[in-house]
This record gives structure tokens, C-alpha cells and sequence, in this order.
């Protein structure tokens, strides 16, 4: 008989869809011009990856407290600090529908928790994209106008979304 997903497991899963969604999401954005977002710097590690790899748009980071590891902090002026519920909204202000890629992993251990957050940003994080633009998120989203895509090869469906304006 089959074993139940560990915790190991779905957290692997998690791990490998994020790198392959964002991988794919940055390639697929590459040719705009506007800012990248990281919604959630925890330990800095989707951080660290996405600096490496997007070299011609600015990355800012909407992070409550930082905490990173010190080669995956943002400099002073690409970290938007504060709680995204009030920090998106001046976003939207300062940047307008701009951004070309948005991820968000701003969930913790509790699925209800996560799923009732996301319903409150989702309407935050929606108005600040640009068209073309991409959002992917280890949580399902509930956007209006946004449409959900296809995974790459080696995410793992229910571990990651992609939306496109
Ligand atoms: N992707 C990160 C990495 O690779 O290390 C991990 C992100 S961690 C799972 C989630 C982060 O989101 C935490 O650092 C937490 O402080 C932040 N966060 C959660 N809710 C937030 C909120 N309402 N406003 C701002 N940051 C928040």
C-alpha cells in the first residue's frame, strides 16, 4: 500500500515546484522592463535564487520583519517594510500596474490560515501587475481578472500556482 505524503514530502514539493514556476515565470518575463516583487523574504532562499537570475529589473521585498540569511537580504532601498495588508495597497501608489513578475510565499503551517489570507490579498496583489505579467504563488489565488497557467515540467500541481495578466 501507498504511504500518505509525509511532511518531508509535500515540503520537498514545495521546494522543487517554487524554483521550477520560478524559473519558468522569470524566462517568460525577461523581455519587460518593470519591477519584480517577493512577497515574503522568510529565509531569503526564493530571494537569493531570483537575484541571481533577474539582472535587468529591480527586485523589492515586502518582508514584516527580516530575518534572512545575510547573503539574501534586500539593501534598505528594495525592502518594503511593514505588513503587506497596508504595504500593498501604498505599493499600488508608488508603483501603479507595473510589476512583471509577482511571488508570493507568504503562508505558514496552517492550510485554513493560508487560504483565508490569500483571499484577503488577492485583491491587493492584483491591480499592481502589468499586463503580461505573471504572479506565482505556493498558495491558490482568487484573482478576478488574473488567469491561472499551466505548470512547468517538475512542478508539482496544488504546490504552486501561476497567474497571468
Ligand atoms: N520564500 C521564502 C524563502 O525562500 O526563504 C520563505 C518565506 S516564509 C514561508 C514567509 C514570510 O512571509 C515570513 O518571513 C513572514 O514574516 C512573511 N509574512 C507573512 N505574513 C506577512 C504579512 N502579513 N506581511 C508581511 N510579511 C509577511
Amino acid at each position: 500500500m501507498p504511504h500518505q505524503q509525509s511532511r518531508l514530502d509535500l515540503f520537498i514539493d514545495r521546494m522543487v515546484s517554487q524554483r521550477a514556476c520560478l524559473d519558468a515565470a522569470i524566462a517568460q518575463t525577461s523581455g519587460m522592463a518593470g519591477p519584480v516583487f517577493e512577497l515574503g523574504l522568510g529565509n531569503g532562499r526564493t530571494y537569493h535564487h531570483m537575484i541571481q537570475r533577474i539582472q535587468d529589473r529591480p527586485v523589492y521585498v515586502f518582508e514584516r520583519a527580516v530575518a534572512s540569511h545575510p547573503d539574501s537580504t534586500p539593501p534598505e532601498d528594495r525592502l518594503i517594510l511593514g505588513d503587506v495588508r497596508e504595504t500593498l495597497p501604498a505599493a499600488l501608489d508608488r508603483f501603479g500596474a507595473t510589476a512583471s513578475l509577482i511571488h508570493a510565499d507568504l503562508g505558514g503551517h496552517n492550510r485554513e490560515k493560508n487560504d483565508a489570507f490569500a483571499r484577503f490579498v488577492s485583491p491587493l496583489i492584483e491591480p499592481l501587475l502589468a499586463e503580461g505579467g505573471l504572479m506565482v504563488s505556493s498558495d491558490r489565488m482568487y484573482f478576478e481578472t488574473l488567469t491561472e497557467q499551466p505548470l512547468p515540467e517538475g512542478a508539482v500541481p496544488g504546490r504552486c500556482f501561476i497567474y497571468r495578466r
